[in-house]
């Protein structure tokens, strides 16, 4: 059996999530956020959690090694059987290494870069508001909810990342220029890289992306 694994890279506030929410529907395979995986981790209060927390809270990456088990223990599971969606991960080298060395050959991989001009990162990341119940992402000015603070789709109150400051965010960039662009070019070596404008709206961006997955399948 084939398994999709599509892989969504970008930097911290492309819109990897506002499209891999989407995609997960219409591909219909789980969603699997490593940003995601170490927030539930730090709201549970695990260990997991406390040890992620100071790399997050600076804006850095968590070692490679607590990651790579992390995702590598919830894509074990049954639902990612036939295929899953990554947001956020493979972002080091290592980690793109190590997912490769997983891969039994049933894969179909494909890779969507999401490009965003760093000068529009730092907007996107401070209006960033995300339901803490359901995930779901909006933005105040870019994709507001409905009601103001409150999610559309749960009706939770909508809370601010704490990473999500301009104090914090010149340093995800950085973590993400030196450790996160090399591994777009890892996949550009091993087969190909689908690069996908992020600074158009999300429909556009949306069906950008699946000009990606179907031409991979052709
Ligand atoms: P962003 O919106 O910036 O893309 P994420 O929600 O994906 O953020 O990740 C938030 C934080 O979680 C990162 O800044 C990093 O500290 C940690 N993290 C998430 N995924 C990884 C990963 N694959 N490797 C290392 N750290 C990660
Ligand atoms: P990432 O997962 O890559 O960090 P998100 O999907 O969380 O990015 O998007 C970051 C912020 O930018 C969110 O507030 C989101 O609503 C907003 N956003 C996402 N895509 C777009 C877009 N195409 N145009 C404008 N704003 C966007
Ligand atoms: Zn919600």
């Amino acid at each position: 059996m084939v398994r999709t694994v599509l892989i969504l890279l970008g930097a911290p506030g492309a819109g990897k999530g506002t499209q891999a929410t989407r995609l997960a529907e219409s591909l219909r395979l789980p969603h699997v956020s490593t940003g995601d995986l170490f927030r539930t981790n730090l709201s549970q209060g695990t260990e997991l959690g406390q040890k992620a927390r100071t790399f997050m809270d600076a804006g850095n990456l968590v070692s490679d090694s607590l990651v790579i088990d992390m995702l590598f223990d919830r894509v074990g599971q049954p639902d990612c059987a036939g295929g899953y969606l990554l947001d956020g991960f493979p972002r080091t080298v290592a980690q793109a290494e190590a997912l490769q060395q997983r891969f039994d050959g049933g894969e179909d991989r494909v890779v969507i870069d999401i490009q965003v001009p760093d000068e529009l990162i730092v907007e996107r990341i401070i209006g960033r508001q995300s339901c803490p119940k359901c995930s779901a992402i909006f933005h105040t000015r870019f994709n507001p909810p409905t009601s103001e603070g409150i999610c559309d789709h749960c009706q939770t109150a909508l809370t601010q990342r704490a990473d999500d400051t301009a104090e914090v965010v010149g340093t995800r960039l950085a973590a993400y220029h030196e450790q996160t662009a090399p591994v777009a070019e890892y996949y550009r070596q091993q087969g190909g890289v689908c690069a996908v404008n992020g600074n158009q709206h999300p429909d556009k961006v949306f069906e950008a992306c699946q000009v990606c997955v179907t031409e991979a399948a052709a």
